[in-house]
């Protein structure tokens, strides 16, 4: 009877395993060296500051790698394959290195053999059943692929006209990764086979129920004569993969580890701050040296899942803009001329081959109207499953078409208008508070009285004609609810996230200096704001310039006045019908979707979520500044998407908003889609004023 074992060079002449080791060490080099040149190119990048915490970085990474928690968002049959695949080849890589390990160290070593007895049974078992959920995860990725034709992982792109762009090269490597690795796990099972039946199939081999299975297959074969083929069959595709890691998509395996290690978990909320070096020469992106060394990681970890591509409102709406296709086309610019391009070659957006070209970034490889066309609503870096920070790049290039005066004549502007009067409406100071002149009280001037709370009011909660009447309600009930609050009349500023977003950094620093020497003049213990986008700047990018205000969104100050019995509702609104949109800078940029869903729960009202809601939330197509640029060239308004998907809802007449600028987008919307006699669109705050 045979000892529950294998061999690992079953009858190897000593020339064919020297062959193997050497042919296997070149493989190692070749591999090595892959991964050393794209760290050179890394090293080239500028400092992103992503060294502290290193501990608990590592293992929330870890934690995302190992629950597949990432890929499984929102798509669950993604989701699961990639869990067979990464977990199958994680036990089969361990179970390489042991037997690796065993055969060419703790044998010679320590003449003691690991793989046999009980502990070889179970680690065949173990083997075979993670091999078999690889080969399944496989062919449901294979599947997903070849004939579920999702939009997600169709390489069309809305920037350019199909022939004038190869994107063939892509499909071709993701075709290649996946049936490489295909053909490692069955070639893997058929040369257990044929050792198992080469051996006379053993008992104790049941224990590689796969394997055990193929050994019979074999019949009257010479396994003994065919073993040597399939050993090597196996081991040059698996040199083989080994090789085209580092050049190919199957360096995902290893960058995306590092890239969600190194993510930045305020990426774009807290946009990245410009030297005073670098206001100096010139802001932006020009060359490769320019981006962070996170921003050409980032490049080189994408997948190309088109999650991000799926997500984005830009490209829903007929935009010339595809996350996807950005970071892409950022990944052959970093290569263009760099032995590490890819062994596939790629096209620009424009067209011209990446290969050896001088090519500018911003405005050449990336197109100005590609660039202008993103609404900074997040949803990409929301959905990448391995932590890309698209909108900071966009950014970042966006500073290089405002350094060189490429933009739109109306956001121009809106910017001039911003940095003269303070406002993008271009109306003076003193008329930023004329909205209060229709209350029957007064309210306190912050810079001249203690408040309890700083009424952070906003551009369009202050200037827009539609919303003066909701910032009118808003300020009724903060006083009938008996809140001690002031504003800041003339001294407030337009808070600058959305400047900040279109590039304009250096406005962006004056008014977050006016803005924050108005809050020093004034006394105050808390700030709320009726705006989201005025929200995420002050509470998280005021910070960096030395002013740290506990802040509130109203909709979360009214759900704590609520919890403590400050705000107590009269009546129930148990007539409407309503969904509510989150807006991008309060849900999905500061996970703020609870509290507006307490008050409409408290108010009563008969709630249903959209399709699309909380984080996963579609933008309305305002923010970056987008709500000062021309729309209509736009297949469709992002705006006018959404009231469709909350008709989708039997029955719905409101669709609820909690931002100023949504109010006016939708307000616009519903007219433009020819649905004003099915849905009304209204603010939380005017049900919590009808409530009261
Ligand atoms: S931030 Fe929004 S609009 Fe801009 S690229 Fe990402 S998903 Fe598209
Ligand atoms: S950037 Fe992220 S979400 Fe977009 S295709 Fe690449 S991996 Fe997927």
């Amino acid at each position: 009877m045979h000892e529950a074992t294998r061999e690992v060079f079953r009858n190897f002449p000593v020339w064919m395993q020297v062959v193997f080791y050497v042919v296997g060490l070149a493989t190692i080099g070749f591999f090595l060296y892959g991964f050393w040149l794209r760290y050179k190119k890394y090293r080239k990048g500028r400092d992103a500051g992503r060294f502290n915490n290193l501990g608990s970085r590592f293992f929330k990474a870890l934690a995302a790698m190992a629950t597949n928690r990432t890929v499984y968002k929102r798509d669950a049959y993604a989701g699961t394959a990639h869990w067979l695949i990464f977990w199958g080849f994680v036990v089969l890589f361990i179970g390489t290195v042991i037997v690796a390990l065993d055969h060419d160290f703790i044998e010679p070593v320590f003449k003691y053999r690991l793989l046999q007895g009980p502990f070889y049974e179970w680690f065949s078992l173990i083997l075979d059943v993670f091999g078999v959920l690889f080969i399944i995860g496989l062919l449901m990725m294979m599947f997903r692929r070849g004939t579920m034709h999702l939009p997600q992982l169709n390489y069309q792109r809305p920037d350019l006209e199909p022939g004038k762009y190869d994107r063939s090269a892509y499909r071709k490597d993701d075709r290649v990764f996946l049936w490489l690795l295909l053909l490692i796990a069955v070639t893997g099972f058929l040369l257990e086979g044929v050792r198992i039946a080469a051996d006379g199939t053993p008992e104790f081999e049941a224990w590689s129920p796969a394997g055990f299975t193929i050994a019979h297959w074999f019949g009257n074969v010479d396994a003994n004569a065919l073993h040597h083929y399939i050993w090597w069959l196996h081991g040059i595709i698996v040199l083989v993969f080994i090789a085209y890691i580092p050049y190919s998509k199957a360096m995902h395996m290893l960058l995306d580890y590092a890239n969600l290690m190194f993510k930045d978990d305020m990426a774009a909320r807290r946009l990245p701050r410009v030297s005073e070096e670098k206001m100096k020469e010139g802001m932006g992106y020009l060359k490769l040296e320019d981006f962070t060394w996170k921003e050409l990681l980032d490049f080189d970890s994408c997948t190309k899942c088109g999650r991000c591509h799926i997500a984005c409102p830009a490209r829903a709406s007929g935009a010339p803009l595809s996350p996807r296709d950005l970071i892409l086309d950022m990944r052959t610019f970093a290569d263009a001329g760099q032995p590490t391009a890819e062994w596939f070659r790629q096209t620009f957006s424009n067209g011209k081959k990446a290969n050896g070209k001088k090519a500018g970034i911003a405005g050449d490889v990336i197109k100005a109207d590609t660039l202008w066309s993103c609404t900074t609503c997040m949803a990409c870096v929301e959905a990448c499953p391995v932590g890309i920070e698209h909108l900071t790049s966009i950014v970042q290039l966006r500073r290089t078409l405002v350094e060189n005066g490429t933009m739109e004549n109306s956001l121009q502007d809106a910017l001039m208008n911003i940095g003269d009067y303070g406002n993008s409406f271009g109306q003076s100071e003193r008329m930023r508070a004329k909205w209060t002149k229709g209350l029957d009280f007064k309210i306190k001037d912050a810079r001249k009285e203690e408040v309890e709370y700083l009424w952070f009011v906003g551009d369009y909660a202050s200037y827009d004609a539609r919303s003066q009447n909701m910032t009118q309600k808003a300020a009724a009930i903060f006083n009938q609810i008996g809140m001690d609050f002031g504003i800041l009349y003339d001294g407030e500023k337009n808070a600058g996230n959305d400047v900040r977003r279109i590039g304009e950094e250096g406005l962006f620093e004056m008014l977050v200096e006016d803005n924050m020497a108005a809050f020093e003049s004034a006394s105050f213990k808390e700030i709320v704001t009726t705006d989201p986008h005025s929200f995420n700047t002050i509470k998280n990018e005021y910070p960096e310039f030395g002013g740290s205000y506990p802040t509130y969104h109203y909709t979360g100050l009214l759900c704590k006045l609520l919890d403590e019995g400050r705000l107590k509702f009269s009546r129930k609104l148990s007539h409407y019908k309503v969904t509510y949109h989150d807006p991008c800078y309060l849900g999905r940029y500061n996970n703020e979707t609870a509290a507006p869903r307490k008050l409409l729960e408290a108010l009563g009202v008969e709630f249903h979520e959209m399709r699309r809601c909380k984080e996963n939330s579609f933008c309305c197509g305002a923010g970056g500044g987008r709500i000062w640029m021309d729309d209509s060239k736009l297949d469709k308004r992002p705006s006018e998407m959404r009231i469709e998907e909350a008709l989708e809802i039997d029955g719905v007449n409101l669709f609820i908003v909690a931002c100023p600028k949504d109010y006016a987008m939708y307000s616009d919307a519903v007219k433009t889609s020819g649905n004003e006699d099915k849905i009304a669109v209204k603010d939380i705050i005017e049900l919590v004023e009808e409530a009261l």
